[in-house]
């Protein structure tokens, strides 16, 4: 049973008492921002004395008639009953949102700086059963995150994005996602030699979310820490199941910016290659242009630390950003990802046909491989080997696939070949 479904019970009797005494009751969800990560990093043990340290912290700036519950790794819900009004309630939470502002928390020697996000419901006015308050002091907190707010309260008329981060973070936490496979084919070896891989959500309400939305949203939440590490697991399980196999096929990763900022990221994804067992040189993260140039130094350290270990590094949509030639020179790439745009037009326009070639030798000088995106016929496959390009993705080597599909496949064919 999850730590919640123990709580609602607790939470459910206090709030039925408190029901008997004059005034509004409110349930607030309080999420210490970056807790999760501090704990994967430092371990739990660090986790559990930083929580309870966090705990007295609420608890010094509440009444003595609220109640304090530890609700998950690293949330807490707060009972605050007989309050005179709702402003009461955002008083409570701008209360509790100052204590973690003022010093960092200690553990030993180690402090860390948490900050606290709350989510607001209010009973009777958002309900008064505990679970439905609980959800929609949820959704608020998810609302004053995505407003960049310390706290919200719930409004009834929620809109659909308010619902989507909520569906988005549960089924990245029950792995509800989809990973496909899309084949990357060696023109001078004349074989399929990589797979990049590219999430999908398909949602009950909203039916297929694709990437090109999601992914940005998760960006301007939290959500890209789990998003990003559900995504290198999943590629790798897959991945791993081809090395096991006797099929190996080196993998892909697109890479959002913001997971360079977070701390300990190398050592997450070296780890993961350790678990999974996949040798790091069969690894590349993919990182776009403009992307690259939000935070250049820290993606550099990342990078560099990454390439150290093996690991290769691809740099994506090459060409539509705005960037000088003067990073390339220092940037650790081993591949350069010539974005579609150019790739699609080569065949219609002689001048994008020469940019394209003038692509392909800049990455050669500079010691790093050609990949050409969206090939989706085979003219413009011959031409890229006219030019000397290495690699080739698009619908005309393949379609992304299902990874389970993808994997199974090339399995079957090791088989009988
Ligand atoms: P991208 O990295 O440039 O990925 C290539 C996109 O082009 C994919 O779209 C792919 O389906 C599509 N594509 C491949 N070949 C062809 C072709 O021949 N013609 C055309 N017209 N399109 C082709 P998709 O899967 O919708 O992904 C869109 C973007 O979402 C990706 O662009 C990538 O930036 C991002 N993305 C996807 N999965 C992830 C992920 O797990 N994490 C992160 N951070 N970003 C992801
Ligand atoms: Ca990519
Ligand atoms: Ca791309």
């Amino acid at each position: 049973m999850s730590e919640r479904a123990h709580l609602l019970p607790a939470v459910q009797s206090r709030l039925d008492r408190a029901r008997q005494e004059p005034g509004l009751c409110a349930l607030l969800v309080v999420r210490l921002r970056g807790m999760r990560e501090a704990q994967l990093r430092y371990g739990y043990e660090f986790g559990n004395e930083i929580m309870l340290a966090a705990r007295e912290r609420i608890v010094a700036v509440m009444r003595h008639v609220d109640t304090v519950y530890l609700a998950g790794d690293d949330s807490f819900v707060v009972l605050l009953p007989t309050l005179r009004n709702r402003t009461h309630a955002l008083l409570a939470a701008t209360r509790l949102v100052g204590a973690f502002d003022e010093s960092p928390l200690m553990h030993g020697d180690r402090n860390w700086h948490g900050r606290a996000v709350v989510g607001v419901a209010l009973c009777p006015d958002h309900g008064t059963d505990a679970e439905l308050l609980f959800r929609r002091a949820e959704l608020a907190h998810d609302e004053a995150l995505r407003i960049g707010e310390p706290f919200a309260m719930y409004k009834p008329e929620s809109t659909p994005v308010e619902i989507l981060y909520g569906e988005l973070r549960d089924d990245i936490a029950a792995n509800k996602l989809d990973v496909m496979f899309q084949p990357l084919y060696d023109l001078r070896r004349g074989k399929v030699v990589s797979v990049e891989s590219l999430a999908r959500w398909t949602t009950a309400a909203f039916g297929a979310v694709p990437p090109s939305d999601f992914v940005p949203f998760a960006e301007r939440s939290d959500l890209i820490v789990p998003l990003t590490r559900w995504s290198l697991n999943a590629s790798l399980r897959h991945a791993a199941a081809l090395h096991r196999g006797g099929a190996p096929l080196d993998v892909a990763i697109n890479l959002s910016p913001r997971v360079f900022a977070e701390q300990g990221f190398a050592e997450q994804l070296l780890g993961a290659l350790e678990i999974w067992g996949v040798p790091a040189d069969s690894v590349i993260v993919e990182i776009t242009e403009t992307a690259l140039l939000t935070d250049l130094d820290m993606s550099v350290r990342v990078l560099r630390r990454l390439r150290d270990c093996g690991v290769r590094v691809a740099i994506d949509d090459f060409g539509t950003g705005y960037a000088s030639f003067a990073y390339l020179r220092h940037f650790p790439a081993t591949e350069l990802k010539i974005d579609r745009s150019f790739v699609d037009g080569m065949l219609a326009d002689p001048r994008t046909e020469q940019v394209v070639r003038a692509m392909i030798e800049v990455a050669h000088r500079l010691g790093l491989e050609a990949v050409a995106e969206g090939v989706e016929n085979a003219e413009t496959l011959r031409r890229l080997d006219e030019m000397n390009c290495d690699i080739a993705q698009g619908y005309h080597i393949g379609h992304p696939t299902l990874a389970e599909t993808f994997v199974a496949e090339r399995l079957a064919a090791a088989v009988t070949s």
